[in-house]
């Protein structure tokens, strides 16, 4: 009766909810499976966002807020050669 449940994937993610930094309503995420921030729209008020996954959970942070190493799209350029990991 042993089935091999191999669910032991590595970094998997459950959803989690994070508070819109715009309407400070609580909206849904799927983190990404390491800690790379990314846009997440809220379906509350539909503006993007930044959830960047830190120690204690997850960090919402606006847009404009976000510095370069928070930005998804200004990260991939200024990480471009050297990804610390
Ligand atoms: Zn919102």
């Amino acid at each position: 009766m042993a089935k091999s449940n191999e669910q032991s994937q590595k970094g998997v993610i459950l959803e989690g909810k994070i508070e819109c930094p715009y309407c400070l309503r609580s909206t849904l995420i799927q983190p990404a499976a390491d800690y790379r921030p990314i846009y997440v729209n809220c379906t509350v008020c539909g503006k993007r966002f930044i959830a960047e996954r830190i120690q204690s959970g997850i960090e919402a942070l606006k847009v404009e807020d976000a510095s370069c190493f928070s930005d998804p799209d200004r990260r991939e350029i200024e990480m471009g050669m050297g990804d610390e990991e």
